[in-house]
C-alpha cells in the first residue's frame, strides 16, 4: 500500500528522450548532434523545477565529461530527487546532500528545504554525474582509490584554493594533521570537517598526480592504461613513482606550497587588517566620545554650582 502511494506520489516517471537541447538556441541546436542517452527523472508533485534544472544541467554537462572521459553516455541517465526524510533513510552521512549508486546506476538529489537552490543544485550534481561517468568509463574502478574517484568529482565541482582553504592547509601541515590517500578511502565514516578537508585534499591529489601529463603521456593514455594494466601500473607509467613515492611526493609538495600559504595571500590578510582596524576605530571613537560627553556633564554640574554658590553668598 505504502509502495502503491510512493508509486502515486511521483508525479513523472519522465521519460525524457533527449531529442531536443532546451538550454542551446537555434542554430545552435541544429548543429548539436542529439544526445544518445536517456533520462529518466523521478519526481515529486510540485518539485518539476527540479526536473528542468536537472535536464538543464545534464544538457550543458554530459557533453564536455563525455569529452573529458573518451566516453559517449548511450544509456539511461537515472535521476531521482526525494525530500530529506527518504533521502536520510539511505544510510548516507548526514553531511551528503546527492548520492551516486552504482548498482542501481541513479543519482540521488536531496531536495533542499527552502526551495530549489540553483547554485548548490549544480555544485553536488556536477559531483555525482562525474561518478556516474567514472563509473562507466573504467571497468577496474575497485583497484582506483576512492580519492582519485572523489578528487575528479571535487574538480568538476570546482575545488578552489582561496583564503580559507590556504588557512585551513597550512594549519594541517603544521599540526601535523593531514588525511593520508588511504584514510580518503574511508571517507564516508568521516565528520563533516574531516570529510570536507579529504574531498580537498582528493582534489589537490588529483590536480598533483594530473600535473605529469604532457604530449609524451596524454590523460587519454592513462586512462587506457588503467583498463589494461590497473591502477598501480598506470600509476607508475605516467610518474615513474611506486603509489607510496607518488603520495610522499604529493605530500612534499603540499608542504612547500601551503605550509606557509596563509602569509602569502597578503591582499586577503591585509583585506581582514583593515576591516578590524576599522571596526577597532569604530568602538575607540565612541568610547572617547562617551567620555568627553561624561566630562562636559561634570564640568556644566560645577559650573552652575559656583554660579548658585555666589549668588547665595550675595543675598547673605
Ligand atoms: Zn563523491
Amino acid at each position: 500500500m505504502a509502495v502503491n502511494r510512493t508509486v502515486l506520489k511521483i508525479l513523472a516517471f519522465a521519460l525524457l528522450m533527449l531529442t531536443i537541447r532546451s538550454s542551446v538556441s537555434g542554430q545552435e541546436a541544429r548543429n548539436a548532434p542529439a544526445p544518445e542517452y536517456v533520462l529518466r527523472i523521478e519526481v515529486e508533485p510540485g518539485d518539476r523545477q527540479y526536473a528542468t534544472a536537472i535536464t538543464n544541467l545534464l544538457n550543458r554537462y554530459v557533453p564536455v565529461m563525455e569529452r573529458y572521459f573518451f566516453r559517449v553516455l548511450q544509456d539511461t541517465i537515472s535521476v531521482r530527487v526525494v525530500s530529506p526524510p527518504e533521502f536520510q533513510r539511505r544510510r548516507l552521512p548526514s553531511w551528503a546532500a546527492a548520492a551516486y549508486f552504482p548498482g542501481q546506476q541513479q543519482i540521488l538529489v536531496q531536495k533542499s528545504g527552502s526551495g530549489i537552490q540553483l547554485a548548490l543544485l549544480e555544485r553536488h550534481f556536477v559531483h555525482e554525474l562525474s561518478h556516474l561517468f567514472f563509473d562507466r568509463t573504467f571497468s577496474r574502478q575497485a583497484e582506483i582509490p576512492l580519492w582519485y574517484n572523489e578528487g575528479l568529482a571535487e574538480t568538476w565541482r570546482g575545488c578552489q584554493i582561496g583564503f580559507w582553504e590556504a588557512a585551513k592547509l597550512s594549519y594541517w601541515l603544521l599540526s601535523d594533521n593531514l588525511l593520508s590517500l588511504r584514510q580518503i578511502g574511508y571517507l564516508h565514516r568521516l565528520s563533516k570537517s574531516r570529510a570536507e578537508q579529504a574531498y580537498l585534499e582528493s582534489c589537490l591529489a588529483v590536480r598533483f598526480l594530473h600535473s605529469y601529463f604532457g604530449d609524451a603521456y596524454p590523460r587519454e593514455q592513462f586512462y587506457h592504461d588503467l583498463e589494461t594494466m590497473g591502477w598501480k601500473r598506470a600509476v607508475f607509467a605516467l610518474t615513474g613513482l611506486t603509489e607510496a613515492e607518488f603520495e610522499q611526493t604529493w605530500r612534499e609538495e603540499l608542504a612547500r606550497k601551503y605550509t606557509w600559504s596563509i602569509f602569502l595571500q597578503l591582499d586577503s590578510v591585509l583585506w581582514i587588517f583593515m576591516v578590524v582596524i576599522v571596526i577597532i576605530s569604530f568602538f575607540l571613537k565612541k568610547l572617547w566620545n562617551r567620555r568627553r560627553l561624561k566630562a562636559w556633564e561634570i564640568e556644566e554640574q560645577y559650573r552652575e554650582f559656583g554660579e548658585q554658590k555666589t549668588s547665595d553668598d550675595a543675598e547673605s
